[in-house]
């Protein structure tokens, strides 16, 4: 099987807002970026909706079409944009290897990437249910009327009564921030207690907006592609029963995983495998491998955060280059 080798100095893995914006400085700087896109090109965004809380589009814009013009943007100034599954890394020594696959299921090495800078912004998934309704469109009902993100699509359950699901301190903050919105704010949750902290707890036992249902599990999200969501099918674990439970809405808060698997055994990470960066910076503890966006972020994971990092973690790059001689200071004033 023939083998593509790619040389670059910067080479950006993930293709979301952190990644795109990463591209978008790094091209500028003249470093001739090259951008893996991930099992999901522009990230969590190409699952929404309407974005109303991305700065500069004051009608909104739809997520598919916003990751759209971050591409469009970063190419414009020759980012090269390639899609293949990077199944290992070598991150012992630069330039570091990336060994890529034509995708998760094919076998054999087709691509050898050797990067003398990297920037992870493999982003995070939320977690799911994997119940059926749950999908996001056309194949359920994910991004119409089923969400992950309540900050993103509170908004659009204005008077209407929602569900969430969880028990953590996701959940409890959703559920805080939905009552803005929603007419009744519903918590399922599988046990008899939360997780979450006691303070948050606290604040959602005395919202006058939100009812708590106990030992709920949720086993499937009701509706039509033309309708939206109209209930959700529930099993009491205590009685055994179960029922369908009425709803426009239905939020899943059971958590985010950071899709880091990848990086395991090469950089430090939190218990759940958040990146760790060094204090103001995106240098994670391998000099010339740097870390943004949502990979990173366990706190913020907004689109414009993630966009910010993704900035700084090109400037760090840049300046790394720099100190490290391989990036001629083209131009004092870098045009970022
Ligand atoms: P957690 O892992 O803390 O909680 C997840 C919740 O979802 C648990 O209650 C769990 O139930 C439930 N859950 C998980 N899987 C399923 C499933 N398949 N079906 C039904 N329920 C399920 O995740 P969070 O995202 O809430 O929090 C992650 C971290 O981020 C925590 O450390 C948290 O403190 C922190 N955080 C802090 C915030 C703040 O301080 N403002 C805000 C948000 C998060 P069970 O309890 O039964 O396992």
């Amino acid at each position: 099987m023939s083998q593509t080798e790619i040389n670059r100095q910067v080479v950006i893995l993930g293709s979301g807002p952190a990644g795109l914006t990463a591209a978008l400085y790094a091209s500028r700087a003249q470093l001739e970026p090259i951008v893996i896109d991930g099992p999901q090109p522009g990230g969590q965004l190409t699952i929404t909706t309407d974005v109303e809380n991305y700065p500069g589009f004051s009608a909104g814009i739809m997520g598919p079409e916003l990751m759209n013009e971050f591409r469009a943007q970063a190419e414009r100034f020759g980012t090269e944009i390639i899609n293949v599954w990077i199944d290992k890394i070598d991150l012992s020594k630069r330039p570091f290897t990336l060994f890529g696959k034509e995708s998760e299921d094919s076998e054999g090495i087709t691509t050898i990437i050797k990067a003398e800078t990297l920037i992870i912004s493999t982003g995070a998934s939320a977690k799911w249910l994997g119940i059926p309704g749950e999908a996001p469109v056309p194949e359920g009902l994910g991004g119409n009327g089923v969400s992950a993100c309540a900050t993103c699509d509170g908004f659009f359950f204005r008077g209407k009564p929602v569900v969430i699901v969880g028990g953590g301190d996701t959940a409890m903050e959703e559920a805080m921030f939905l009552t803005r919105f929603a007419s009744k704010v519903v918590l399922m949750h599988r046990r008899d207690e939360f997780r979450a902290s006691k303070i948050m707890q606290e604040r959602v036992f005395a919202h006058e907006k939100i009812e708590i249902m106990w030992h709920t599990e949720v086993r499937e999200i009701l509706g039509t592609k033309e309708e939206g969501v109209t209930g959700v099918r529930i099993y009491n674990n205590q009685t055994k029963e179960e029922s369908i439970f009425p709803t426009e809405g239905v939020f899943i808060a059971i958590g985010h995983k950071p899709n880091t698997e990848l990086f395991k055994g090469w950089l430090e990470m939190d218990e759940v495998g958040y990146l760790k960066t060094e204090g103001r910076t995106m240098k994670t503890n391998i000099a010339g491998v740097f870390a943004c966006g949502d990979a990173q972020d366990s706190y913020y994971r907004q689109a414009v955060t993630a966009a910010g990092t993704g900035c700084m973690a090109a400037i760090d790059a840049e300046r790394f280059l720099v100190e490290h001689g391989e990036q001629e200071q083209k131009n004092t004033a870098t045009n970022w």
